[in-house]
């Protein structure tokens, strides 16, 4: 709270730097809020915080900041003693109020972190459920893609299989078959095999480039 009173009006809190309303049941109004409240014709007024019945120019008063020293001037010492004694257990309680309002804000603070915490835990976790739902549908995709990767796979060696075959029959009834008695002609070298590179472990077979 440091050197500064704060206007005790519910929803203020505005420090008092300058003139400022005080009253005897030690609470203390800047000067927009005590002067709405007090400064009218009548006789008397209710404190705002503690509803105290304050006599209008004796229990309320306008002090000011530019306090002039000379103010207590004249007055007997008991009579300042007893308006120090006052003024001390106004600036006390003043303090008492703002450790009230300092320490319900720290709580009304701490809440609200504890909150938003607790909004961000249940966020991140949802999110991630979301997320391992996402995974284990990609993870069952891939499965159900790689068995059908599998069964294609196993289809095209059958294929691949039975191309082979064919060919090799092709190949050895050509090689069983009566020579043509002009194997030089265009025609016949377009069914001898002999120019095939046959490779039958892989099914696949290429041109020999190096044909006479
Ligand atoms: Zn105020
Ligand atoms: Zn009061």
């Amino acid at each position: 709270m440091g050197d500064v009173l704060y206007c005790n009006a519910p929803n203020c809190g505005a420090p008092l730097l300058n003139d400022a309303w005080a009253t005897t049941c030690k609470h203390v109004f800047c000067l927009k809020h005590g002067t709405e409240h007090f400064h009218n014709k009548r006789p008397q007024s209710d404190c705002p915080v503690c509803d105290e019945t304050l006599v209008r120019g004796r229990d309320v008063k306008l002090a000011s900041s530019n306090v002039n020293r000379l103010c207590l001037a004249g007055l007997r010492p008991e009579k300042i003693l007893s308006l120090l004694e006052f003024n001390m257990k106004l600036w006390k309680q003043q303090l008492d109020t703002q450790r009230t309002v300092d320490s319900a804000r720290i709580q009304n603070l701490t809440k609200e972190v504890q909150e938003t915490e607790e909004k961000y835990k249940r966020i991140f976790k949802a999110k991630e459920e979301f997320l391992d739902r996402q995974i284990a549908t990609l993870e069952s995709k891939c499965r159900r893609l790689a068995l059908k990767l599998n069964q294609k796979t196993r289809e095209i060696e059958l294929k691949n299989k039975s191309m082979k075959e064919e060919t090799m029959a092709t190949y050895e009834a050509r090689q069983y078959s009566p020579v043509p008695s002009r194997r030089s002609t265009s025609t016949s070298s377009l069914f001898n095999l002999d120019f095939l590179n046959l490779d039958l472990d892989s099914g696949s077979f290429e041109f020999d480039t190096n044909l006479p």
